[in-house]
C-alpha cells in the first residue's frame, strides 16, 4: 500500500487499455497492462521488480507500429512527463533530449534558438526514442547526424550511456539492443541563421502536403527502399496504387503509404502490405522489408 502511494503519481498503470485506436493508423487490439511511466527512477524500480519472463514494448508515439488485432500481451511501457525535455547548453553547444520529447517541439525549440540541421523532424510525428531506434530521417538528414551518445536502460534497469562511435547506424537502423530503452540522448546544436531555418521548415512542410496523405490515418512508410529502387516505384510497378483490402488502401498520392480508409482493422493493412511483398516478389525476384513495426497477436477467430 504505501509503494502504491509512493508510486501513484510516477506510474499510471491501465489494464486493457486501447492502445491500437492511440497509433496513428488508428487500428488494433488493446494493451493488456500499459504502464506510464513519469520519471527515471520509477522506471528503474519496475524493470528491477518485474521477472524477466514478462515481455515489455515500449511505445513512443506509435508512428511506425502497426498493433495487432489480438492486442499486446506482457507489458507495454509509455514515457511520460520527465522524459519529455530538452535542455540546451549553449557554451557547450550541446543539446540534450528526453526520448518521449515530440519531434514537432525539438524542431520547434531548434528553430527558436537558431540551432540548425534538426529541421528535418518537423515532418517527422514520432519521439526521439522512436527516432532513435529507427534512425529515422528524410531529406537527406537522419538523427544520428549530430548524436553525440545516447543513455539507455536494459531489462535488468542498469543505466547506459553509449558513445555514438559504439553504435552502429544505418537507412532505418540502429544497434540499439532490442531489449534496452532509450532515456535521452545528447546532440552537437550548429548555431545556423534563424531566417534559413524557417525557409527550410517551411519547404519541408510543403513537400509533406503536396507528397503525402497527410489527412489519413497511416504509418508513413511501410517498407524500406531497396539498395537499388525506392519502394513506392516497386509498388507502383504492380499497379497497386489505390489498391484497396477490406478497409486498407495503398494511398493514391504516395504508394509507399498504407491508410486506413476509415474502417480497417490491423490485419487489412498487414494482408496488404504482405499481397504488395509476394506481387514484387514474384514479378522482380525482390525482397520488400517491413519498415514498420509489427507487434502483438494476430486475434483468434
Ligand atoms: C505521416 C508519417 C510520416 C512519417 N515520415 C517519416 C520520415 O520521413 N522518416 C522516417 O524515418 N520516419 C517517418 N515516419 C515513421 C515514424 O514517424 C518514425 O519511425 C518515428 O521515429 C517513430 O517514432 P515513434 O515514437 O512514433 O515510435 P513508435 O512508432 O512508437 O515505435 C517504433 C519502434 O521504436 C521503438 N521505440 C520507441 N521509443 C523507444 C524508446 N524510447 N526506447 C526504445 N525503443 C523505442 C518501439 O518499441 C518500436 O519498435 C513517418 C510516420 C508517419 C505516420
Amino acid at each position: 500500500m504505501l509503494i502504491y502511494h509512493f508510486f501513484k503519481d510516477l506510474i499510471n498503470i491501465r489494464i486493457n487499455y486501447d492502445i491500437g485506436k492511440k497509433t496513428w493508423f488508428g487500428t488494433g487490439g488493446k494493451a493488456k497492462i500499459l504502464l506510464v511511466i513519469n520519471n527515471l527512477k520509477s522506471l528503474q524500480f519496475i524493470l528491477k521488480i518485474l521477472p524477466k519472463s514478462h515481455p515489455i514494448f515500449l511505445i513512443g508515439a506509435g508512428s511506425n507500429v502497426i498493433v495487432r488485432d489480438g492486442g499486446i500481451n506482457g507489458i507495454t511501457i509509455k514515457l511520460g512527463k520527465e522524459f519529455k525535455k530538452i535542455n540546451y547548453t549553449k557554451e557547450k553547444k550541446i543539446i540534450n533530449i528526453g526520448s518521449a520529447t515530440r519531434d514537432l517541439d525539438i524542431s520547434k525549440f531548434c528553430y527558436e534558438n537558431s540551432i540548425g540541421n534538426f529541421e528535418f523532424l518537423r515532418g517527422i510525428p514520432g519521439t526521439l526514442g522512436g527516432n532513435i531506434v529507427m534512425n529515422a530521417g528524410c531529406f537527406g538528414s537522419s538523427i544520428s547526424d549530430k548524436l553525440i551518445s545516447c543513455t539507455i536502460i536494459n531489462r535488468n534497469g542498469h543505466i547506459k550511456k553509449l558513445p555514438k562511435e559504439s553504435l552502429k547506424f544505418d537507412y532505418r537502423f540502429s544497434s540499439i539492443p532490442k531489449d534496452s530503452i532509450v532515456i535521452e540522448a545528447e546532440f552537437k546544436a550548429i548555431t545556423k541563421n534563424k531566417t534559413i531555418i524557417k525557409q527550410k521548415l517551411k519547404k519541408i512542410n510543403n513537400e509533406r502536403t503536396s507528397n503525402q496523405p497527410v489527412n489519413f490515418r497511416t504509418g508513413g512508410s511501410t517498407f524500406k527502399n531497396t539498395s537499388d529502387e525506392s519502394a513506392w516505384k516497386l509498388i507502383d510497378k504492380i499497379n497497386f496504387r489505390g489498391k484497396i483490402i477490406g478497409g486498407a488502401k495503398v494511398s493514391e498520392l504516395h504508394t509507399n503509404f498504407l491508410i486506413n480508409n476509415g474502417n480497417a482493422n490491423s490485419l487489412d493493412l498487414e494482408l496488404l502490405g504482405e499481397e504488395i511483398r509476394t506481387k514484387i516478389k514474384k514479378k522482380y525476384n525482390i525482397n520488400l522489408d517491413w519498415e514498420l513495426k509489427r507487434v502483438g497477436q494476430f486475434k483468434k477467430i
